[in-house]
């Protein structure tokens, strides 16, 4: 190696030595505008160290953006860890977790088509534990991926109840998230203003191919869900955009804890 490097006319050996490794510390003088530059090249042990730091900030970059996007997506923290390996199955669940498991597997392609899942179940049957699932998987990957609860954030987005700002926030979340889970869709308080928001977030995230999570405990089949979306909302639950599943495991919750 360093053979090669003296073969090159304006690389020298400068004398010195590396105190750590005892390599020489070579250097070329490089004319830039009319001034001679000294470069210093790294002798093996420091060449190491720069890499080694380059690699640290990388991961601490990529840390940081991971952390940033985590917080956007606002997973409520008992759900901030959820993944597929912690999901107890039990009789009911299987093809809900087999629906979730296939859709992770070809995530980049359904994310990319805008394919979504409607997780349908009585309340503490794990739909929302699988929902966080594909949320926290997506966000390993870079995606900005968000979490919104429907009754809550419809609540918040009603005039008067929050400010302008944080409106906007949760507003832009459900339009613009490469992936949203839209958890308890069906337990709001529906009105025609809450049929026209569902509308408007579904209708977009449609049309621009945006993938998204649905839990309910009301059935797509027994016309509950389709009275308190509206119809229009509802013929885009009913698109070829979303497989819906079924979990029928009663209250996994209480289960877990025994
Ligand atoms: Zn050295």
């Amino acid at each position: 190696m360093d053979e090669k490097i003296l073969t090159r006319p304006n690389v020298y050996d400068t004398g010195k030595v590396c105190p750590k490794c005892g390599g020489h510390i070579y250097a070329a003088k490089i004319l830039i505008g009319g001034n001679t530059v000294e470069f210093k090249k790294p002798c093996s042990c420091r060449n190491a160290e720069i890499m080694a730091e380059d690699a640290e900030k990388r991961n601490l970059r990529k840390a940081r953006a991971e952390e940033a996007r985590r917080r956007w997506a606002e997973i409520p923290d008992m759900f901030a860890g959820a993944a597929l390996k912690g999901y107890r199955r039990m009789p009911g669940t299987e093809e809900a977790f087999e629906a979730v498991k296939g859709y992770l597997t070809n995530r980049r392609e359904n994310f990319a088509a805008g394919r979504g899942l409607i997780l349908i179940g009585a309340v503490g049957c794990g739909k929302t534990h699988l929902g966080c699932a594909i949320l926290n998987c997506a966000l390993e990957d870079g995606y900005h991926a968000a979490y919104w609860n429907v009754p809550q954030q419809l609540e918040l987005l009603m005039p008067g109840n929050a400010d302008t700002n944080r409106r906007t926030q949760i507003l832009d979340k459900a339009l613009l998230a490469d992936i949203l889970l839209m958890d308890d869709l069906g337990a709001e308080k529906s009105s025609l203003w809450t049929q026209k928001e569902l509308m408007v977030i579904l209708d977009k995230r449609y049309r621009e191919n945006r993938p998204t999570v649905i839990t309910s405990n009301l059935m797509l089949t027994d016309g509950e869900l389709r009275a308190t979306c509206g119809d229009r909302a509802f013929s885009r639950l009913s698109s070829d955009h979303f497989q819906a599943v079924a979990l029928t495991a009663s209250d996994y919750r209480r289960k877990q804890g025994e």
